[in-house]
């Protein structure tokens, strides 16, 4: 926020000499730089958001009404589409038929252009292209992380088409881009890749060359040998978190909800929206669970300080959430509660690891032959227990860490995670959080605070989770 209010500073220091130096050609030209450098967004609308041809005339209202900050449009999918394809993915490979979930797909898409008077053909060639991979899955009779990211990213190659097309009906010049024609080149990692060092610059050079509005697909790249890759589930946040960097913009995520709330609103009926919270908090409760922003979203934001905002596109005049990197002080203590489901916990004991320098280091070089990440982690002299959120390779994992220890693996666990940067000078909230928890007969398997002392989290059962939250947000928000 700093370095944004910096920036207009600067330029209003620039204006101010230009103006009294009365040279109007470089006066002007400075004003139409400042404008763009000042107040530039990016634009993100998640899959609810474009769900039908009457949120995406709604969608098409909102960046109208903001042309004069030269927005950038990131779009995701429409909404369970990409649940669809990987779904019909899946099938093709085990063999079966699968015109059914070819026809809706198609329906689904040509029905959106029908009502908002457009040509249903526009997606054709899109569809055309999944028709060939689905395909190629039939032949190799299984998939693999590459294909099904390619797979993954024909929901979001349609989707920039048919906003592109109405907002251009509306009016407004605009036109549909894949990410990866403009600069989005990312690392081989399907399903969890990373924007290449340059990328920034690329998206930057290719979007400031355009005339129009572009609507760019989010969650999508390709690496630099030309394979399709994908950012991860909910990824479409991280790609608009990327371009407002690249350009230096304001990130604005439009949901389906007002902005980041004290908890999820399907969860807690009573959560209320947080007007201001720290890139540090938001980070947290993303990271564990808060769907509402992908985990990786700020992450550029945080690098030049700029700010990220979570608005809600059914009621767009909500001032929503905005994440900057000190939040101002509130009265609450704790912010928010995150939680997150289908977590494996793993117990790991030994007797010898007593006092045996290089047991830790042995049990984490397992992790990293799989390359798997661990959420949560707390020690003993005699157990580590950890907590992963895939179950992938998780059976090879067991195996591995058999030969140095005693392993025993618990599925279908939750984390939740109280999160607030008032804990760090309050004593007594953990009295508080756990208080609670034992009075509603939930017991606790595994309990961690992080360094930063502004979370934390513990592990449940998965089937008390809703209550757990339920229960803390009575306790901290009324
Ligand atoms: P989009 O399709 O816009 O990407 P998502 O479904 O990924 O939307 O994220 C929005 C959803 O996140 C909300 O509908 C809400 O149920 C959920 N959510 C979970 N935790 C929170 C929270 N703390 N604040 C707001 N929404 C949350
Ligand atoms: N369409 C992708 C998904 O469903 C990416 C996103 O929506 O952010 O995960
Ligand atoms: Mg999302």
């Amino acid at each position: 926020m700093l370095l944004y209010y910096h920036k207009v500073l600067y330029k209003v220091q620039i204006l101010m000499f230009l103006a009294k130096s009365s040279n109007h050609k470089v006066f002007k030209y400075v004003l139409k730089t400042s404008y763009r450098v000042i107040i530039m967004i990016v634009m993100k609308f998640g899959g609810s958001s474009v769900g039908d041809a009457e949120r995406i005339t709604g969608v098409c209202n909102i960046v109208k009404s903001k042309l004069a900050e030269k927005p950038v449009v990131v779009v995701s999918a429409v909404k369970g589409i990409t649940d669809k394809l990987i779904d019909t993915a899946k099938k093709a490979a085990l063999g079966n038929d699968v015109s059914k979930e070819l026809a809706e797909i198609k329906e689904k898409h040509h029905k959106i252009l029908n009502e908002l008077g457009l040509d249903e053909k526009l997606v054709d060639p899109v569809l055309e292209g999944f028709y060939k991979t689905i395909d190629k899955i039939f032949v190799m009779k299984t998939t693999n992380a590459e294909i099904m990211d390619e797979v993954q990213s024909f929901g979001e190659r349609m989707s920039v088409k048919i906003v592109a097309a109405c907002l251009s009906k509306m009016g407004v010049p605009s036109e549909g881009f894949n990410a990866y024609d403009v600069g989005m080149i990312t690392t081989p990692d399907y399903s969890n890749a990373e924007p290449l060092p340059d990328t920034e610059e690329r998206i930057k050079h290719a979007i400031s060359k355009l005339k129009v509005v572009p609507i760019v697909t989010g969650f999508i790249g390709k690496d630099s040998a030309g394979n399709i890759t994908t950012l991860g589930r909910g990824g479409s946040d991280y790609t608009a978190g990327i371009i407002g960097g690249a350009l230096d913009a304001v990130t604005e995520i439009w949901t389906d909800v007002n902005g980041v709330m004290t908890s999820d609103p399907r969860v807690v009926k009573g959560a209320k929206t947080i007007d201001q919270i720290s890139f540090d908090e938001a980070s947290e409760l993303a990271y564990f669970g808060a769907k509402v922003l992908h985990p990786k979203t700020i992450w550029p934001a945080v690098r030049k300080n700029l700010p990220v905002k979570v608005l809600n596109s059914f009621e767009p005049d909500h001032k929503g959430t905005t994440i900057v990197r000190e939040s101002t002080k509130s009265k609450e203590v704790i912010k928010a509660i995150a939680c997150k489901k289908n977590i494996h916990l793993i117990n790991i004991t030994s007797t010898r690891m007593l006092l045996a320098h290089g047991f830790l280091a042995r049990v984490f070089s397992v992790f990293e032959d799989y390359k798997k990440s661990v959420d949560m982690i707390a020690t003993s002299e005699v157990s580590v227990s950890l907590t992963v959120d895939k179950d992938s390779d998780l059976d090879k994992i067991k195996n591995d860490l058999d030969g140095i220890a005693e392993v025993k693996v618990g599925s279908g666990k939750s984390i939740v995670c109280v999160v607030g940067e008032g804990m760090k000078n309050t004593p007594g909230i953990a009295g508080r959080i756990f208080t609670a928890i034992g009075k509603n007969h939930i017991s606790i398997e595994m309990i961690s605070q992080g360094a930063s002392e502004i979370n934390i989290s513990f592990i449940i059962d998965g089937k008390d989770a809703d209550k757990a939250v339920q229960v803390l947000h009575k306790e901290f928000f009324g």
